[in-house]
């Protein structure tokens, strides 16, 4: 695989802030920043378009990306949801001269900054503490009792690995971490 061009791994817990964070990051077009748009095999959410947030695919589908190694890396994210990274997209995104943006599990994350090293930043953002996140999660309202407990889960379970990220930013004030992210990432592609 060829390693040029520069990718951001941000990962988080969901429910700490993430989406806002990476969208407020992308608009800054001196950061070159595009979204690495990753294949999935959950439902669609709320108004969730198909090559926009994910590709949904079907199973079946998504054992095929993986048959033709059309992926970067994947992880079973949550029981039975599969979410993998397209190296077309990763390929797109390079020959335009950008950076890509990664939305990542930890797991994932931690694979593709062992695959691209010093060509890649991987940032952990994090939600103050659990019950803070488990407040977001109820809040967004998007998800089954059932989904936030196994983000809960999935969420501890993730805070066990944020030491081995470049950076940690806590996201307590939205525009501090924002803010923070946006230094390292200057300071990384310069
Ligand atoms: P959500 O269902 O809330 O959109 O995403 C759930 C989780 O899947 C998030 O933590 C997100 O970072 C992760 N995720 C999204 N795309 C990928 C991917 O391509 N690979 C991996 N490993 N995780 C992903």
């Amino acid at each position: 695989m060829k390693k040029q061009g520069k990718l951001i791994i941000i990962t988080a817990p969901s429910g700490s802030g993430k989406s806002t964070i990476i969208n407020r990051l992308i608009q800054d077009d001196n950061l070159r920043l595009q979204f690495s748009v990753s294949a999935t095999t959950r439902p669609r959410r709320g108004d969730e378009q198909h090559g926009k947030e994910y590709y949904f695919l079907t199973l079946d589908e998504f054992n095929k990306a993986i048959e033709n190694d059309e992926l970067v890396e994947y992880q079973e994210v949550y029981p039975g949801r599969f979410y993998g990274t397209l190296k077309s997209e990763i390929k797109r995104i390079n020959k335009l001269g950008n950076n890509a943006m990664l939305d990542i599990d930890v797991l994932g994350a931690l694979n593709v900054k062992k695959l691209y090293g010093d060509h890649a930043l991987a940032i952990f953002i994090k939600a103050p503490s659990i019950e803070v996140l488990r407040e977001r999660l109820v809040k967004r309202g998007t998800d089954s009792p059932e989904d936030i407990e196994n983000r809960i889960n999935k969420a501890e379970f993730e805070l066990k690995f944020a030491t081995q990220f470049d950076h940690i930013v806590v996201n307590d004030i939205l525009d501090d971490a924002v803010n923070q992210a946006h230094q390292l990432i200057t300071e990384f592609i310069k």
